[in-house]
């Protein structure tokens, strides 16, 4: 574009303002990870850790294999996310497969390790026939893994929510008192499962708002690496996948470089558009990966991006004296 072809009256004079970011709007972001199985996967978590701990999320939180069969991982990452980093590490606990009693142990376990957040969950069955079977023993709904855990001492607890209504509830009216049922327990906030259409979860946000639900319900974000992958997991979480994302990601199997561009784009603008609706804080499932994550984060402004870039300018001021 030539200069007598600009645009008249767009330059800023704010030349320190981050390209997109909107001057007045910071993001509170956290991370979800899972516990790896392998030397390898453990190295990969411990790198993404590394990359996303200077955005300074809130906390950071680790999943609890389907089945509940990856206690004994989920406890030591958290452990070690705890003893060796300044994060706040939350762990995921599910009712599956296990009496209270047994439940109740792993959470005195987390207790006495020193990790003051769960994010209590049902879980699902493993695959037999496909449905929820509570154990004889056990707690059958998340509404009572969370009265449970505040039995058991004072956690800090989020639950699950869903902006486009759990596959296995009776109406998206009881899967809302279902939800309130869980913070009335005692949960402090809500994550929601991942969705596409950000109008989905600021209609939900209204319903939750309209039952008198006060607490925090954040957004769960999945910047999409795999999009088959994607589609097949929407699939099984109730999640709409739009025909115009389907488009967007039609024919970029090969192309990682496009595709993650898209990626980035297509999450970034979901977050820019739930910001200009008054939303402040994100849930990123991160899939053990911090490429998109971290420039997501940093197109949103988070609070940890403006210390880096505050600690390079006093650098570069010292280094002028
Ligand atoms: C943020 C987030 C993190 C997750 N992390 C994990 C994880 O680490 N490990 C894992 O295995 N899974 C995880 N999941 C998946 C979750 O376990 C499944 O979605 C599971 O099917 C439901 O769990 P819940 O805690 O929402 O269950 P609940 O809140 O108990 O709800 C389960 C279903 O039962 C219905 N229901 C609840 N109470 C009643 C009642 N009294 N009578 C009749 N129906 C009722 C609800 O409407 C809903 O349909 C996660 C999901 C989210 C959104």
């Amino acid at each position: 574009m030539s200069a007598s072809t600009q645009p008249q009256n767009s330059a800023t004079s704010d030349n320190e303002r981050i390209i997109f970011a909107p001057a007045d709007k910071i993001a509170k972001v956290s991370f979800e990870f899972f516990p790896p199985k392998t030397p390898a996967m453990e190295q990969k978590l411990w790198s993404t850790i590394e990359h996303l701990r200077p955005l300074a999320p809130c906390f950071v939180s680790v999943t609890y294999g389907a089945g509940g069969g990856t206690q004994a991982q989920t406890l030591e990452t958290v452990k070690r996310i705890r003893n060796k980093t300044d994060l706040e590490p939350a762990a995921h606990l599910t009712c599956v497969g296990a009496s209270r009693g047994e439940i109740d142990d792993v959470a005195r376990a987390y207790w006495d390790a020193g990790i003051r957040h769960i994010v209590a969950l049902r879980g699902d069955p493993p695959k037999t026939d496909g449905r929820y079977h509570p154990h004889p023993d056990g707690y059958a709904y998340a509404s009572d893994l969370v009265a449970g855990l505040k039995r058991v001492a004072n956690f800090k607890v989020s639950v699950a929510a869903y902006p486009e209504v759990h596959p296995q509830a009776d109406s998206a009216a009881a899967d809302l008192d279902n939800l309130k049922r869980k913070l009335d327990a005692g949960a402090h906030q809500a994550i929601t499962q991942f969705f596409f259409n950000p109008d989905d979860y600021l209609r939900f946000l209204d319903r939750a708002r309209a039952a008198g639900i006060s607490q925090p319900i954040i957004p769960g974000i999945l910047p999409i690496t795999n999009f088959e992958r994607t589609v097949e997991f929407a699939k099984m979480c109730g999640a709409k996948v739009p025909d115009w994302l389907a488009a967007l990601f039609n024919d970029l199997n090969d192309e990682p470089v496009a595709r993650g561009f898209v990626a980035a784009a297509t999450a970034v603008e979901q977050c820019r558009y739930l910001q200009t609706r008054g939303v402040e804080e994100f849930h990123f499932y991160t899939l053990n990966r911090y490429e998109l994550t971290a420039a997501i984060c940093r197109m949103l402004r988070t609070p940890g991006l403006d210390r880096v870039t505050e600690a390079k300018k006093n650098t570069q001021d010292e280094a002028r004296l």
